[in-house]
C-alpha cells in the first residue's frame, strides 16, 4: 500500500517542487545521490574505486519532452564517458531511454543512444540501458537489440518481478547481451508482475541461475543478502569463478555489504546517480524501504 502510494507521489509535480526546494530534504537526499553535477559523481566514483569497487554513473532524468533535452542528456553522457577516461576511473554509465527521448519516438531515441554507445565503443567502455516502467518494456527490447547489433558495448536490465522476464532473457542470451538482473522498482499490475515479494525473490533466483552459466559477464544487482547468498552458493556449486560476474548496489545503500563482498573477493559496482532531477529516484528509494520514510519524516520534523 505504502509502496504504491509513494510511487504514485513520485509523479506529483507539486510534491516534487516542495521536496526539491526544501533544504532538509535536499540534504537527506544526498544519502542516495552524492550531488547535482558530474564533479560530485566523479568524486564519489574516486572514493568507490579506492575502496576496490567499480562504478556506473547515472545522470538523473527521465521522460524528456523535447529533442533539445534529449540531446543535452546525450551530450552529458558522452562528457561523462570522456571524463571517466581522462581520469582513468574504473566506471561506465547507466542511462534511461526516456531520458534520450523515447517519448519523442524510437528514431529520436536510437539516434541519441547511438552517439553515446559509439563514444563508449571508441573509449573501450560500456553503456547500461536501465529498465523503466512497463509502458516502455515492449519498446525497450527493440532499441536494445538494435543497439546490441551495432556494438557489444551496450547491455540492459531485466526485472525479476515481470512474468515475461524469463522469455526476455532467453532472447537476449541469443544475441549475447550483458544483463543486469534487478527485482524491479516500479508499481506494476498483477496481470504482468508478481504481486508477492516471495514470488519475485523466487523468480530472481531462477533468473540468476539462467544468467550465471551463460558465459556472458552479467550483473546481479541487489542489496538482499538472500539473493547474494543464493548467487555465491550457486556459483560455487557450478565452479563459476568470482571474476565471471559482478554484484551491483546503489550508492549509499548497504555499504557494509558492499565492503564485505569486496573483502570476500567478489566484484562490486556501485551505481552512482547524480543531477538535479533526483526526485523520482529518491521516491523510488523511499518506496523500497518504508523505514527510510520514517527516518526521513523524523528528520524533516526536527528540521535537520
Ligand atoms: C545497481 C542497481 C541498478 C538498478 N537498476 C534498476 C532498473 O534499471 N530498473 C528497475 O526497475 N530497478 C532497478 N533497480 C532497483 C531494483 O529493482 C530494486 O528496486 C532495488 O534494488 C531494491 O531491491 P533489492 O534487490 O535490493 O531487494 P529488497 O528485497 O527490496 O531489499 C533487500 C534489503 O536491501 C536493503 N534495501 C533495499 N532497498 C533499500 C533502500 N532503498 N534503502 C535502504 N535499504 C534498502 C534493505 O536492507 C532490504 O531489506 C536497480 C538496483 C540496483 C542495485
Amino acid at each position: 500500500m505504502l509502496r504504491a502510494l509513494l510511487l504514485e507521489f513520485a509523479k506529483s509535480t507539486r510534491l516534487r517542487r516542495w521536496i526539491t526546494s526544501n533544504g532538509t530534504t535536499r540534504r537527506w537526499a544526498q544519502r542516495f545521490v552524492p550531488g547535482e553535477d558530474l564533479a560530485a559523481a566523479l568524486q564519489a566514483a574516486r572514493r568507490s574505486n579506492q575502496a576496490g569497487m567499480s562504478v556506473s554513473l547515472d545522470l538523473l532524468g527521465e521522460n524528456v519532452l523535447t529533442r533539445e533535452d534529449a540531446a543535452r542528456a546525450r551530450d552529458a553522457y558522452t562528457n561523462a564517458l570522456n571524463q571517466i577516461a581522462a581520469e582513468n576511473l574504473d566506471g561506465n554509465v547507466s542511462l534511461k531511454l526516456t531520458h534520450l527521448g523515447l517519448d519523442l519516438g524510437d528514431e529520436c531515441c536510437a539516434e541519441q543512444l547511438r552517439v553515446v554507445t559509439e563514444r563508449a565503443t571508441a573509449l573501450g567502455n560500456f553503456v547500461r540501458v536501465d529498465m523503466e516502467g512497463s509502458a516502455y518494456t515492449d519498446r525497450t527490447p527493440a532499441n536494445r537489440k538494435q543497439a546490441r547489433a551495432e556494438t557489444a558495448a551496450v547491455g540492459t536490465v531485466i526485472q525479476a518481478f515481470l512474468y515475461r522476464s524469463e522469455k526476455d532473457i532467453e532472447d537476449l542470451l541469443t544475441i549475447r547481451c550483458r544483463i543486469r538482473l534487478v527485482k524491479g522498482a516500479y508499481q506494476e499490475p498483477p496481470e504482468i508482475a508478481f504481486p508477492r515479494k516471495r514470488d519475485v525473490d523466487a523468480n530472481y533466483i531462477k533468473l540468476m541461475q539462467l544468467l550465471l552459466p551463460s558465459g556472458i559477464y552479467h550483473a546481479i544487482a541487489t542489496h538482499d543478502p538472500k539473493m547474494i547468498d543464493a548467487t555465491t552458493e550457486f556459483a560455487r556449486q557450478r565452479g563459476i569463478s568470482k571474476d565471471k560476474f559482478e554484484f551491483q548496489m546503489l550508492y549509499g545503500i548497504r555499504t557494509d555489504l558492499q565492503s564485505r563482498l569486496v573483502r570476500d573477493g567478489y566484484r562490486v559496482r556501485v551505481y552512482i546517480p547524480f543531477g538535479q532531477d533526483w526526485f523520482p529516484y529518491f521516491m523510488r528509494r523511499l518506496a523500497e524501504r518504508p523505514a527510510n520514510l520514517l527516518f526521513f519524516a523524523q528528520n524533516l520534523l526536527r528540521g535537520r
